[in-house]
C-alpha cells in the first residue's frame, strides 16, 4: 500500500431526495422466497395493492397521492371477467410483492390489461380500517366508471407527470412496481431453452419449469454526466428526436465488462468530442422506461472543441450559469423535467432550482 496518499472524502455534492429514489418499504427479500408467506400477506385485510396498466398508476386528480386497491377486489375482478382479459392470470402471475411497511402493511403490484374503464376496481382509502375496506369493497367505492363515489377523482398517469409530486412511500411503491410490471411483460420466455416461465419468490425471480434456469429481473444501467470545462461552463447537448431549444446532460448506456468511468469517457466523446477526466460518481436512481439505472456523474472536461456525432446527439453547447439563466428564461433552452437525474445535476452545478422544462 506504499505511496497510497490518505482517503480524501471527495468535495464532488451528491445528488439527495432524488424524485424517483425515495423508496420506504421494507422489500422482505428472505421472506418474500416463501409462496406460502407470500400469499399470506395477499389475503392479509390490511394489502394494498396498485394497478398498473400500460405504464401507468391510478392517482388522486391533485397528483397527491397514489390510490391502491383492494386485493379482494382484484381477485374478484378476475374470477368475474369472462374474457379473462383484466387480470393477467388469478395466480402469482401477474400479481408481485414490493414490501411491508413499518405497520406491516403488505403492498403489491398487479399488471392490469385492457382499458380503465372496464375495471370494476374498488379503492382502498388511506387510514381505513379492514372492516371499512371491506365495506368500500362490498358497497362500491368504485375506481371509475359511471355510479362510482370517486368516479372524476382518480386519474391513470405514468411516473414522469407524479414522481415528483407522490410522497415518498408511493413515489417508490410506483417506481418499483412499474420497473417489476416492466419487466415480466417482456421476458415471458426461457432466454436459455424457449420453454415459458413463471414467477416465483414474489415475482422477483421467474423460473424455467423445464431445464430450472432463474431467470433475475433485469436492470439497465446507464451513465449521465454533467461535463464542467476549465472555465466552470457546463455542456449541454440535444438528441436529433427532440424538437429546437431542449437540452440535457449527455448519457449512454454501460456496455459489457466496461467500469463506470469508461463508459463516462466513451459517451461524452461519442457523442461531442468532448475529452473529459476525473468522473465522480454524485448519486442514482431507476428509470422504468422501460428498465434503467441512472449513475449521475460529474467529470472534467480537458478540451473544448464540440463535434457532435450527428446520430444520437446534433448539437450541443457550453453554457456559462449567467449564459443558462438567460436561455431559459427566454425560452430558448428547455431543461429536462424536475423528476429526472439529469435536472438535478444540472441545478446542483447551477447552485440553485431553474424554472421552466419539457
Ligand atoms: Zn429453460
Amino acid at each position: 500500500m506504499a505511496g497510497l496518499a490518505p482517503l480524501q472524502w471527495s468535495t464532488v455534492p451528491r445528488l439527495s431526495s432524488l424524485a424517483l429514489a425515495r423508496a420506504t418499504l421494507d422489500r422482505a427479500t428472505e421472506r418474500r422466497r416463501d409462496p406460502d408467506w407470500v400469499a399470506a400477506r395477499w389475503a392479509d385485510q390490511k394489502a394494498r395493492a396498485v394497478p398498473v396498466l400500460a405504464g401507468k398508476v391510478p392517482v388522486t386528480d391533485d397528483l397527491a397521492s397514489l390510490v391502491y386497491v383492494s386485493p379482494a377486489s382484484l381477485d374478484a375482478l378476475g374470477a368475474t371477467d369472462p374474457a379473462g382479459a383484466a387480470v393477467a392470470d388469478t395466480d402469482a402471475e401477474g400479481r408481485y410483492f414490493l414490501g411491508l411497511d413499518t405497520d406491516g402493511v403488505p403492498y403489491f403490484a398487479v399488471a392490469l390489461a385492457g382499458a380503465p374503464e372496464d375495471l370494476d376496481l374498488y379503492v382502498l382509502l388511506d387510514g381505513c380500517s379492514p372492516e371499512e375496506t371491506q365495506s368500500a369493497t362490498r358497497n362500491g367505492h368504485r375506481m371509475d366508471s359511471a355510479g362510482g363515489s370517486l368516479a372524476g377523482e382518480v386519474r391513470w398517469t405514468g411516473l414522469r407527470e407524479v414522481g415528483g409530486t407522490l410522497p415518498d412511500r408511493d413515489a417508490g411503491v410506483v417506481v418499483h412496481a412499474v420497473a417489476l410490471v416492466n419487466w415480466h411483460a417482456a421476458h415471458q420466455h426461457c432466454a436459455r431453452c424457449g420453454e415459458r416461465t413463471r414467477p416465483t419468490d414474489g415475482g422477483h425471480v421467474r423460473r424455467c419449469p423445464a431445464c430450472e434456469t432463474q431467470h433475475f429481473p433485469r436492470t439497465d444501467p446507464a451513465i449521465i454526466v454533467l461535463v464542467t470545462d476549465a472555465d466552470d461552463r457546463c455542456l449541454l447537448g440535444r438528441q436529433g428526436s427532440w424538437p429546437v431549444g431542449r437540452f440535457s446532460t449527455l448519457a449512454g448506456f454501460v456496455e459489457p465488462g466496461e467500469p463506470l468511468e469508461h463508459a463516462v469517457a466513451r459517451e461524452v466523446h461519442e457523442e461531442t468530442g468532448i475529452h473529459v477526466v476525473d468522473a465522480e460518481y454524485a448519486g442514482s436512481q431507476p428509470w422504468p422506461f422501460p428498465s434503467s439505472l441512472m449513475l449521475g456523474f460529474f467529470a472534467r472536461a480537458i478540451s473544448t472543441d464540440i463535434r457532435v456525432d450527428e446520430e444520437e446527439i446534433v448539437e450541443a453547447r457550453w453554457l456559462s450559469r449567467a449564459e443558462l439563466k438567460a436561455a431559459v428564461e427566454s425560452g430558448e433552452l428547455l431543461l429536462p423535467s424536475e423528476v429526472s437525474i439529469a435536472r438535478r445535476l444540472i441545478e446542483t452545478w447551477y447552485g440553485s432550482p431553474l424554472s421552466g422544462s419539457w
